[in-house]
C-alpha cells in the first residue's frame, strides 16, 4: 500500500449540552482510523473541536442570566475531559472561539468575495421597538394561524405546526411582550446557487465509496439544487463580519463550523512540520470526515461548496464516514424522553476499551442501534473477558506462575504466522475503508483462532510431558498476545499499553507482525478485564432528560 497522507476531520460537538452515548458513536471510528494509519507509518492529521457560536448557547445563557462564553467553555472542557478519558488520539481538539479560527474564518470569507459569490439583500424583519433590537424567531411569541393558541416563532407547541414569524398574528417580542414590527435589515449571502454543478460533480465521484444514506441524503439536496443562504446572523455572539455595513452581525455558524477544519488543520500541520497548505492539496492526501447522519450534507454538499468557493485546489472530502442514531432500549432517544445516556454516566461506570469496544461492534453503520446496558455487559463479559483477556491472562499467569515469568525463545508455527500475517491484511483494509463493525469481528475469528490453537495444544498437559513442545506451543502462543495488543490497539489502546509494556513492546509503532523479546522477564500479570455482574448494574432516571447508569459492586456479596 502506497504510503499515502491521512487528514481526518471529526464532527464538532455542539458546545451547549452534555454529550450522549449517539455522539460518542458517530465520533469513535475517527479515533480507530487515525490510530490504524499512524501505525501503518501515514502521515496522519487528526482534528476537531467545540462548535462554540450560535443561537441555542445565547438562549441559554439569557435564561441562566449568564455569559454565552461561560456556556461554551464550560461544555468545552467537558468534552475534552470526555475524549482524554476515551483515549481519543486528536492531534488538536480545539473550538471556534480560537483566534487563530476568527483569523482564518475571515481570510477565507475575503477569499470567497473576491470571488463575488457575497452579496447583500434588504428585508423586512421582526424588530422590538422596545428592547430596541431585531428578533429572531425563538425571541418571538404569537397567535397560531392553525390552533389559535399562543405559539413561538418557530413551532406551536400546541399542535405541533412548524411555523415561521410571517405567519403568526399579534407579534410580541418575548422579554417585554411588546408587539414587533417589521423594519428593514441588510444581510449578506453566499451564491450557493452557483456552485452546485461543482458539487454534483464532486459527489459523482466519490459517491461509490460512501454509505447509503450519505449517498442518499446528498442526492435528495442536489436534487432540489443548492440555495442561496444568508451568512450573517443577528447575534453579539460569535466571529464578526469582515466587511462594512454589517457591526451588529456575526458570522452565521453553518458556514463558520465547517471552515474550522481547515483552522484546525492548519494548526495541528504546525507541530508536526507539516505543510497543511500543501498536504490538504495533494493527490496523494486521502480525507476521511466522521460524523452522524444530521451532519451529512454539511460535509458532502455544504463543505464541498465553500472549498470550491475558496479555493478549488483544496481537496475535498473524499471519505465520509457517517453513521446513523443509537436508540434506547429501541425507543428514540431524546430531550423530550428523557432517556438520554451520557458519555458522563458510561465514564464513571465502565472501563474506557469496553465503551470503545461496544461501540465499535455495535456501531449504528448502516442502519439504527439500540443501545441495552445488559447487551453492553453481554458483550463484555464474553469477547473482552472470555476471549481477549482470557487469552493474555491463562498463558502469562501460568509463565508467571510456574516459570518465574520466563519467556520460550520463539520457534514459530507456520500456521500461526499466517494466521497473525493475515488479520493485518484484512483487518487493514477493512478500517481503512472505514469498514469498523467488520473489522472488529475479523479481530474477534483472530482471537478464537488463538484459543482454539490453545485449548488443541493443551500446554497445561505438555508442561509437564513433554517440556520442548510445552515452549513451542507457548512461544506461538505470546507471539499471538504480542500481536494481539498491536492489531485492537486501535480499538484498545488502553489493554494494548499495558500487554505492550508486559512484554517490553512498548516502543513498537508499526501495522505489521511483531515479535517479542524472550530476554524480557514477565512482572505481575494484571487481570486484563473484570467480570460484570449484570444484576448489579441498572439505569435510573437521572436529572432533567437523562438516564444514569447505576452501578452497585456490593450487591452481590451476600
Ligand atoms: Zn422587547
Ligand atoms: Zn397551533
Amino acid at each position: 500500500m502506497g504510503k499515502k497522507n491521512i487528514f481526518i476531520g471529526g464532527a464538532w460537538p455542539y458546545a451547549n449540552n452534555s454529550m450522549h452515548v449517539g455522539h460518542l458513536a458517530a465520533l469513535l471510528p475517527g479515533d480507530i482510523i487515525a490510530r490504524y494509519f499512524r501505525k501503518n507509518g501515514n502521515k496522519t492529521l487528526y482534528v476537531s473541536g467545540s462548535d462554540c457560536h450560535g443561537t441555542p448557547i445565547t438562549l441559554r445563557a439569557e435564561r441562566l442570566g449568564i455569559n454565552p462564553e461561560e456556556i461554551a467553555t464550560h461544555y468545552h472542557e467537558e468534552f475534552a475531559k470526555n475524549f482524554k478519558d476515551l483515549w481519543f488520539s486528536y492531534d488538536l481538539y480545539t473550538n471556534t472561539m480560537q483566534q487563530f479560527h476568527k483569523d482564518n474564518v475571515k481570510k477565507n470569507l475575503l477569499e470567497i468575495n473576491k470571488k463575488k459569490l457575497f452579496y447583500s439583500k434588504t428585508e423586512m424583519e421582526d424588530f422590538c421597538p422596545c428592547c430596541n433590537k431585531y428578533v429572531s424567531d425563538r425571541e418571538i411569541v404569537g397567535i397560531c394561524p392553525i390552533c389559535g393558541n399562543t405559539a413561538d416563532g418557530d413551532q406551536c407547541d400546541k399542535c405541533l405546526t412548524a411555523l415561521t414569524p410571517d405567519t403568526l398574528k399579534d407579534k410580541k417580542c418575548k422579554i417585554c411582550k411588546t408587539n414587533t414590527v417589521l423594519k428593514e435589515n441588510t444581510h449578506l449571502y453566499l451564491r450557493l446557487s452557483e456552485l452546485t454543478e461543482k458539487v454534483q460533480a464532486y459527489y459523482e465521484k466519490y459517491k461509490d465509496k460512501w454509505r447509503q444514506t450519505a449517498v442518499n441524503e446528498t442526492a435528495k439536496y442536489l436534487k432540489e439544487g443548492l440555495r442561496d443562504r444568508a451568512i450573517t446572523r443577528q447575534l453579539n455572539w460569535g466571529i464578526d463580519i469582515p466587511f462594512k455595513g454589517f457591526d451588529d452581525k456575526k458570522v452565521y455558524v453553518w458556514i463558520e463550523a465547517v471552515i474550522g477544519y481547515l483552522s484546525a488543520g492548519k494548526e495541528a500541520a504546525k507541530k508536526q512540520d507539516i505543510n497543511f497548505d500543501e498536504f490538504i492539496r495533494s493527490n496523494d492526501t486521502v480525507s476521511y470526515y466522521v460524523h452522524g447522519k444530521d451532519n451529512i450534507v454539511f460535509h458532502t454538499v455544504i463543505l464541498p461548496a465553500l472549498l470550491s468557493a475558496i479555493d478549488e485546489t483544496i481537496s475535498k472530502p473524499e471519505m465520509i464516514i457517517s453513521c446513523e442514531y443509537i436508540n434506547m432500549n429501541e425507543e428514540k432517544m431524546s430531550k423530550s424522553k428523557g432517556n438520554l445516556v451520557t458519555v458522563n454516566s458510561l465514564i464513571e461506570n465502565f472501563d474506557s476499551d469496553s465503551i470503545r469496544y461496544y461501540f465499535t461492534f455495535n456501531n449504528p453503520e448502516r442502519k439504527d442501534s439500540s443501545f441495552s446496558l445488559d447487551e453492553f455487559v453481554a458483550l463484555h463479559n464474553k469477547h473482552l473477558v472470555g476471549g481477549y483477556g482470557n487469552f493474555i491472562n491463562r498463558n502469562l499467569a501460568f509463565l508467571s506462575k510456574k516459570f518465574k515469568g520466563k519467556l520460550p525463545e520463539l520457534v514459530l508455527d507456520e500456521e500461526v504466522g499466517s494466521e497473525v500475517a493475515k488479520t493485518y491484511q484484512e483487518v487493514g483494509d477493512l478500517i481503512s475503508k472505514g469498514e469498523l463493525r467488520a473489522a472488529t469481528t475479523r479481530l474477534y475469528d483472530y482471537i478464537q483462532f488463538a484459543n482454539r490453537y490453545y485449548d488443541q495444544s493443551t500446554p497445561w498437559v505438555l508442561a509437564k510431558t513433554n517440556i520442548e513442545e510445552f515452549n513451542k506451543v507457548t512461544s506461538n502462543c505470546i507471539y499471538m498476545i504480542a500481536n494481539m495488543a498491536n492489531l485492537y490497539e486501535p480499538v484498545l489502546p488502553k489493554h494494548a499499553k499495558m500487554v505492550k509494556k508486559l512484554l517490553g513492546l512498548e516502543e513498537i509503532m508499526e501495522w505489521a507482525p511483531v515479535s517479542y523479546d524472550s530476554t524480557v522477564v514477565l512482572e505481575q500479570v494484571p487481570i486484563m478485564f473484570e467480570r460484570l455482574d449484570p444484576a448489579t448494574i441498572d439505569l435510573s432516571k437521572g436529572s432533567e432528560d437523562t438516564l444514569l447508569i447505576k452501578k452497585n459492586d456490593n450487591a452481590c456479596l451476600i
